[in-house]
């Protein structure tokens, strides 16, 4: 594969296989700064950090290693870490580097957002997902007990550096909750991507021949489409609100499951629901909500509610979320696969608790 570089206003994506090797010199053109505070979890230090301290300069580098998991995304490891920079006396010379999945991008990028009232950041993404979707588009924070991501800041990245060879580690379920955000992507923009990532989806998941080159095609297109969405709406005044696809029924599912289910897990129930909300609407194309669900299927992600939850509690779980306006929660739904609905009134749809009842039931 040869390198590939996303431009977005203030950042570079850099894509190349083996540019970990490389992130000290992109790092340093990025950044200037003198030190960097390599955060990671408790998976993927032992596998990459040493290869990204030596490639940022080991004097000049310190790793912090924290718990890995979503339960870890909280305010109390945002003050451990601001404490031990502050102890190890990191200045404004310095850049955090986020070396991990979602939860290590989020995290770091919230101390980098909030320490010394904002230092650069370098989000190395070694997840699917953290590659194609958290680590672009500058959204940072911690959860709360009330709900996800519920604290935070947009705080850009100075570089994003995705390195598809260290996907290769990353467990199946993670791999297939990745695909889920890869779907997504294909149904808010792109319908051909969207077979495309249907099509390669088994053999991906499975490991087989063609995946690393399906994956790097897939790494490469879906930054597209979401750093095309993040340039024209950098703060979800309107467009952005298309990568919501999903995540409505998504995150109130996700929270109802305390978190057993994975983020694309849920995400792929919310596209399969949403989608039916919205051909029950009349807003969608007749055939989609069927198109969504085979995909999924296919990827071998869950497609319909979890057993244990209730429409009821589900639905009353959207009511957290930061979606809602004047009362009524607002969907970013499909109008056909390829392209959203909603473009005349800021992409988000109303939809009424009755419809998303019936749907859920
Ligand atoms: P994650 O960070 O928990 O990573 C998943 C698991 O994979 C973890 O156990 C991790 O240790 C392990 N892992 C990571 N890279 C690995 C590798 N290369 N090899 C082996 N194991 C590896 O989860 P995630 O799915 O990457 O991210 C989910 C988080 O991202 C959620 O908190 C979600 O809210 C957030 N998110 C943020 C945005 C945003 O715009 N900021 C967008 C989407 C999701």
């Amino acid at each position: 594969m040869d390198p590939v570089e996303i431009e977005l206003p203030t950042y570079r994506v850099i894509i190349a296989r083996g540019a970990l090797a490389d992130l000290g010199r992109i790092a340093a053109s990025a950044t200037r700064a003198h030190r960097y505070a390599l955060v990671a979890d408790s998976n993927v230090a032992p596998l990459y950090a040493s290869r990204v301290r030596g490639a940022l300069g080991e004097g000049r580098t310190t790793l912090y290693t924290v718990p890995s998991g979503e339960e870890h995304k909280t305010r109390e490891s945002w003050s451990s870490l601001t404490d031990s920079m502050l102890a190890d006396g990191f200045g404004r010379d310095s850049a955090v580097v986020a070396l991990g999945g979602g939860v290590v991008g989020d995290l770091a990028g919230f101390v980098a957002a909030t320490y010394m009232r904002g230092i650069p950041l370098i989000q190395v993404p070694t997840t699917l997902l953290a590659m194609i979707d958290a680590s672009i588009g500058g959204k940072t924070g911690v959860d709360t007990a009330l709900g996800k991501n519920l604290v935070g800041a947009f705080h850009h990245p100075s570089a994003v550096i995705a390195d598809p060879d260290v996907l290769r580690t990353l467990p199946a379920e993670q791999m297939r909750a990745g695909l889920a955000e890869a779907i997504k992507h294909g149904v808010i923009a792109d319908a051909d991507y969207f077979e495309e990532v249907a099509g390669a989806a088994p053999d991906i998941v499975g490991g087989g021949r063609a995946a690393a080159a399906a994956i790097e095609r897939i790494v490469v297109r879906s930054i597209a489409i979401k750093a095309d969405v993040v340039k024209r709406d950098e703060r979800e005044g309107g467009l952005r609100k298309t990568l919501n696809f999903g995540h409505t029924i998504g995150h109130a599912i996700e929270l109802r499951s305390d978190y057993r289910m994975l983020h694309g897990e849920a995400v792929a129930v919310g596209m399969v629901i949403e989608s039916r909300v919205a051909e029950r609407l009349g807003v969608a194309e007749p055939g989609t909500s069927d198109r969504v669900r085979a995909a999924i299927e296919r990827t071998g992600l869950p497609a319909t509610r979890p057993a244990d939850q209730t429409p009821d509690s589900i639905l009353s779980a959207t009511r957290g979320d930061k979606k809602v306006r004047s009362g009524i929660v607002e969907y970013a739904l499909p109008a056909r696969i390829g392209a959203m609905a909603g473009a005349d009134r800021g992409w988000g749809v109303p939809v009424s608790d009755d419809i998303v009842l019936e749907v859920l039931r």
